[in-house]
């Protein structure tokens, strides 16, 4: 006896600790974790840095050690900047996976604490109930209905019904009835399970079920963005030869080794501009930091492609209750035929759980002691039997065996509850019309009823074929959250259809449609009418019905279906055992983090931590908003490679003298190192556009980079070039001694541009002004302003100038080069200007 209360008391936390030191972690498979080294060699094998390398190499070659050490150096400073994001991204990613990871609720130090499954050791206890996937293998020591599932072991659909051990028959079945495995999943009851083996010891770590994971698909994102690096890789590599070529036949003078040195420098010079190693980085960062961002808000994202289908939503399916309703119900009418509400409201209370977690019931519980009829009066008599909710039954019942008699009491969905009532027609009547006006004021409305049968014989042994009398009708509140009215208007304006489905009554949720401005909010499907339409006709009637009432989880597979063939890209909430599918199947799958089933978070994409459908609309926006910063940054990235590639590419073929040119691998490098965070950091940061809530959904189908974008961004890219090459080539072409002026003015200009263009192309209609403002309390841009114009005083006032080929500039030569930088930039000013009024 005390040693099963010690079991019962559960593990200490030092124990845990011990006991884990002993049997490490409970993981199917260990995690693999990249080395430093592994990271550093992945980076260094991109054809950027391999054409980096071979540059520092020729330098070495040629007798330049000084160039090739520089050369090192800026090399040394890129990897560090990628390896530095890379472990960025990385422990954003892998804080997020530890948020969303699976939980359970143990028992220690005598208390209740949810910890993550990993954390589990033999000897924990457990308690499990609907929804949980069980994290290990262990006794069953108590259990209340419990049923499981466990197919993923046993190929058996059939739940199996749970015993506790002491009460195990004497079958000698493989998979027994009172232990728990792990990988199985609680569909009924609830249970306490000591937790005997975990990890790759538990049957279901024997089979290996887990390596099978999905292997990693690319996002459409991702394909594209290898597409475009693939399409500029290949242009660079024609370009490389040709410019090869010109040099080669620039320098006749020169002996014939260094003709081909030089050929190959310029030829890498341009390679590097060309080669637009930053999309990925972009994506990843932009990605996984927007993840990071919506944890905070609340918003688990649990595939990280997830968040560029965000942008592309376009119908939002959501559950009504505790996602459009705050879910605090409160009983506010009830309504007897014969005005006998004592014997309603303790039936009421008769048919609820003793440990009520259903809000429905909590508040009928609470409306009970508020009629002085207490917990105690309710439930201290014996439980005979119980008929178990289902979401096909929509109704429950309860049988006790009270001081003067057994009672069977039920609730549930009137029409349910009034199929099994004995009633004459006329009271049948009276009553339909009552539910129908308590539903109109939006309440839920259920139920009561009950029979005194006269021995436990004449207990029917399911509730569909007890034959009761009716007590009468509770009709409770669930008022919907506050802001939801305001969101709705603000998905109508996004082009995003709000689709409401509920296992409510059609008139309930009607009701509370209009309450919250849902158009068509008359216009209904039932569980019934769905089950009698086909899936054309079904596909149809979604383009004009939006709330759906009486459905069971098995239906929602079907409205996705039908939404997605209608090429609607689908959200859909749900938190059921039976809605993963569901979930699955929609394009973006959304499980609550409060009331959901483990079950339902582990086939969603997103988990919403305060179950709050606001947090929906705010996940879309960033989604939308992130993406949108993709674009901008892979077109920036575009602009500001094009003087670049341009300046490397028109060198050698005016005959500009190897040494003269503008931009010597050094300087590409140099830019290399400056492009990358700025546009990782500041265009990351950029908030949302005024107008992002009032476009229309994206089509996922658009390109990344479309015909627009690559307009502005070449033409962009152009008039900067025009103005840095332009100046270098006139200075040059006055004095041609002066190359390290002229290339310093030209590389300023760059530079500046750099720093302008992020301003400039943060949004597509406000003045770079209003985008400055709005960042200006934000350090970090500053940080990396400054660093760039730090970066150039350092780079042509401290002896590095002469390292790096250029000479310092006189005030009136630096500032006229930050003044063509801001002519060749911020002209765009009036494009927005004209786009503005054009709207207007
Ligand atoms: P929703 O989709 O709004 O959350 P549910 O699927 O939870 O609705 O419930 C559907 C219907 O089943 C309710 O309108 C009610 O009639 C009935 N019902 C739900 N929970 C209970 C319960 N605990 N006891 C009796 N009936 C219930
Ligand atoms: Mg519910």
């Amino acid at each position: 006896m005390t040693n099963k209360r010690q079991v019962m008391a559960g593990l200490t936390s030092v124990e845990a600790k011990r006991l884990q030191q002993q049997y490490g972690k409970n993981e199917f498979t260990p995690q693999k974790k990249d080395s430093f080294i592994r990271k550093v060699l992945h980076i260094i094998c991109e054809p950027m840095f391999l054409l980096l390398i071979v540059a520092a190499i020729i330098y070495f070659i040629l007798g330049e050690p000084r160039d090739g050490a520089i050369m090192l150096i800026f090399v040394i400073g890129i990897i560090s900047i990628d390896v530095i994001q890379e472990w960025k991204t990385d422990k954003t990613l892998n804080a997020l996976k530890d948020l969303s990871a699976p939980h359970i609720t143990v028992i220690r130090d005598d208390k209740e604490t949810v910890i993550a499954s990993t954390d589990l050791v033999p000897g924990d206890l457990m308690m499990i109930y609907e929804g949980v996937k069980i994290p290990a293998d262990g006794i069953v020591v108590k259990c209340n209905d419990l049923c499981v599932e466990e197919s993923s072991l046993t190929g058996e659909a059939e739940g199996v019904w749970k015993i506790t051990s002491g009460n195990a028959d004497s079958s000698n079945d493989y998979w027994r009835k009172d232990y728990c495995y792990a990988g199985t999943l609680v569909i009924q009851g609830t249970g306490t399970i000591l937790v005997d083996k975990i990890g790759a010891e538990t049957e279901y770590g024997k089979i290996g079920m887990n390596v099978a994971a999905a292997p990693n698909e690319p996002s459409p994102l991702q394909k594209q963005t290898g597409k475009l690096v693939k399409t500029c890789a290949g242009i660079a590599g024609i370009l490389f030869a040709l410019v090869g070529v010109f040099t080669y036949f620039n320098i006749p003078d020169h002996t014939f080794a260094d003709r081909v040195v030089e050929s190959i420098l310029s030829g890498i010079t341009l390679a590097m501009a060309m080669i637009p190693e930053e999309f990925p980085v972009i994506l990843t960062v932009f990605l996984s930091m927007g993840a990071w961002r919506l944890a905070k808000k609340q918003s688990l994202v649990r595939k990280l492609p997830a968040v560029e289908t965000l942008g592309s939503v376009s119908v939002l399916c959501v559950d009504k209750t505790g996602t459009i309703t705050m879910n605090q119900m409160a009983v506010q009418e009830v309504w007897s035929p014969d005005g006998n509400e004592n014997t309603l409201i303790e039936t009421m209370g008769l048919a609820c759980e003793s440990d009520a977690y259903d809000p429905m019931e909590k508040a009928m519980l609470a409306y009970c002691d508020n009629h002085g009829i207490s917990k105690e009066d309710l439930f201290s008599s014996e439980l005979i039997s119980e008929y178990a909710f289902t979401n096909e039954l929509k109704m429950m019942g309860h049988v006790w065996h009270r001081k003067n008699g057994i009672v069977i009491a039920a609730k549930g969905s009137p029409e349910r509850i009034l199929s099994i009532c004995n009633l004459s027609d006329k009271d049948r009547e009276i009553t339909e019309q009552k539910v129908a006006e308590m539903s109109k004021e939006g309440l839920r409305v259920i139920a009561v009823a009950m029979a005194l049968p006269e021995s436990e014989e004449n207990i029917p042994s399911s509730i569909t074929e007890c034959r009761l009398n009716l007590c009468g009708l509770i009709g409770l509140s669930d008022p919907p959250r506050e802001s939801v009215k305001s969101d709705i208007a603000v998905c109508s304006k996004a082009g995003i259809r709000v689709v409401m489905i509920t296992g409510d009554n059609g008139i309930t949720a009607s009701s509370i449609a209009r309450k919250i401005g849902m158009e068509h909010s008359d216009n209904i499907i039932t569980g019934d009418m769905l089950n009698e339409m086909s899936d054309n006709e079904l596909r149809e009637a979604v383009k004009s019905v939006s709330i759906f009432s009486r459905v069971v989880p098995e239906h929602k597979m079907r409205i996705v279906k039908a939404f997605k063939e209608n090429g609607e890209i689908v959200a859909m909430t749900g938190d059921g055992v039976n809605d993963a599918p569901a979930l699955k199947y929609a394009d973006i799958g959304i499980a609550m983090g409060k009331r959901g089933s483990e079950v339902s978070r582990e086939a969603a994409d997103l988990i919403l931590m305060d179950d709050n459908f606001t947090t929906i609309i705010e996940t879309v926006k960033d989604g939308r908003r992130i993406y949108d910063n993709i674009r901008k940054a892979v077109g920036y990235v575009f602009t500001i490679h094009i003087p670049i590639a341009f300046t490397s590419l028109l060198g050698p073929i005016l005959g500009i003298a190897p040494a003269a040119l503008m931009l010597l691998p050094l300087h590409v490098v140099l830019l290399e190192l400056l492009i990358d965070p700025t546009c990782s950091i500041v265009l990351e940061r950029q908030p949302a556009e005024t107008d992002i809530m009032e476009r229309r959904p994206r089509n996922p189908k658009d390109k990344l980079l479309n015909t627009r974008t690559l307009l502005k961004s070449v033409i962009q890219g152009l008039v900067v070039f025009a103005a840095s090459f332009g100046t270098y080539y006139t200075v040059l072409c006055d004095d041609p001694a002066s190359a390290t002026i002229a290339r310093a003015m030209g590389l300023a200009i760059i530079m500046f541009s750099n720093l302008f263009l992020v301003q400039v192309n943060s949004s597509d209609y406000d003045f770079a002004v209003q985008s400055i403002i709005r960042l200006s309390k934000d350090r970090v841009m500053w940080a990396v302003n400054i660093g760039t114009l730090l970066m150039l005083a350092i780079i042509l006032y401290t002896p590095l100038s002469g390292f790096l080929k250029l000479a310092p500039l006189t005030a009136g030569q630096f500032f006229g080069s930050a003044g063509i930088a801001a002519v060749a930039v911020f002209w765009y000013e009036i494009v927005k200007l004209i786009k503005r009024f054009r709207k207007k």
